[in-house]
């Protein structure tokens, strides 16, 4: 690469995560770079390069500004970004991940609930990569979960009842009225989903079954104890 050249990311419907590269995109008279600002959704052109495609042409479709003007939304479309770019593997179609995405940074661009955008897509991005907490059945027998009788185990992948003990990993506990938003979640278009009204108490119920789920996913399959907590503090910092 050339010193004005640059290496980004993009996500795409059909060809899912790819790493292009983008030529003189630090000049400041760069025909691209202005069009490639993180978040945009942008119709790009690519040429096949010799290990990494090359943008020949860019054109920003939405460029979601509102989001990009205040900071707690900002850190929420950032962390979202970097869970999926952890969560999803390069050039492996993921149409429902890129949907999901835009979809989120629409949500954030129109003043959506923080907090609901957050939890939606990260649980909605656990499924999409294959890691989708399992809500119906307990873990560990196999049983129907009754409610008012349940915990969480992630290290498990999901529910307990509270007769089965958990041999081993971390045990949380799981209210009625978490557990019916993330059922609700699971099967509710974003647009709905996110008006929903969570309470204090649910909300931070739901951050930490779904920050647990997440850092697991994370530790088992994938990334490194750094990225992981680089993750976590963009997260902490997403939710201050
Ligand atoms: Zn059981």
């Amino acid at each position: 690469m050339r010193e004005a050249d640059r290496l980004i990311t993009v996500l795409t419907p059909n060809l899912g995560k790819l790493p292009v590269t983008v030529r003189g995109a630090r000049r400041i008279t760069s025909r691209l770079g202005g069009h490639l600002d993180v978040f945009n959704h942008v119709h790009v052109t690519l040429a096949l390069g010799h290990h990494v495609d090359v943008v020949t042409g860019a054109e920003s479709m939405e460029s979601f500004g509102t989001l990009k003007a205040d900071l707690d939304r900002l850190a929420t479309g950032l962390y979202l970004m970097e869970l999926a770019d952890a969560l999803l593997p390069d050039a492996s179609p993921h149409p429902g991940a890129y949907t999901l995405l835009l979809d989120a940074l629409r949500a954030l661009d129109r003043g959506e609930p923080l907090d609901g955008v957050a939890r939606y897509t990260e649980l909605r991005l656990l499924e999409d990569s294959g890691y989708m907490p399992a809500l119906g059945n307990c873990q560990v027998c196999g049983t129907a979960i009754v409610a008012e009788h349940h915990r969480f185990a992630p290290g498990l992948g999901g529910v307990v009842d509270d007769t089965c003990s958990v041999p081993m990993g971390q045990v949380l506990s799981l209210s009625v009225n978490a557990l019916k938003v993330l059922r609700h979640y699971h099967r509710t278009p974003m647009v709905d989903a996110v008006q929903v009204g969570l309470s204090p108490a649910i909300r931070d119920e739901l951050e930490r079954i779904l920050g647990v789920s997440i850092h697991y996913v994370l530790e088992r399959e994938m990334a490194t104890a750094d990225f992981v907590d680089h993750l976590k503090k963009l997260r902490s910092r997403a939710s201050a």
